[in-house]
């Protein structure tokens, strides 16, 4: 059985056919974008890990509007901010 040397992937414990149980590895699940500004999770952004992210096309990865970085809710409050400073 092939045991991963790095902490990379996780453990996860598979009862086969003929009654065992043993230990399969797994690549662990990455965490989700988070907004520059408050720290929620962005929606839009897939949570892959980066040889997949990789694969991917560039209007899939972020949202196609100002600030991709930012929630909505805070981009719509920067976008606010900026536009009552200019008066
Ligand atoms: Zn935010």
């Amino acid at each position: 059985m092939r045991v991963p040397r790095s902490r990379s992937q996780r453990k996860v414990y598979v009862k086969t056919p003929g009654g065992k149980t043993t230990i399969h590895y797994r690549y662990k699940k990455h965490k989700f974008a988070k907004c520059a500004n408050c720290g929620s999770t962005l929606k839009g952004v897939p949570n892959k890990r980066p040889n997949e992210m990789k694969k991917l096309p560039k209007t899939k990865k972020r949202p196609s509007r100002p600030h991709p970085h930012l929630c909505s809710q805070c981009m719509r409050k920067g976008i606010i901010k900026e536009a009552r400073k200019n008066d």
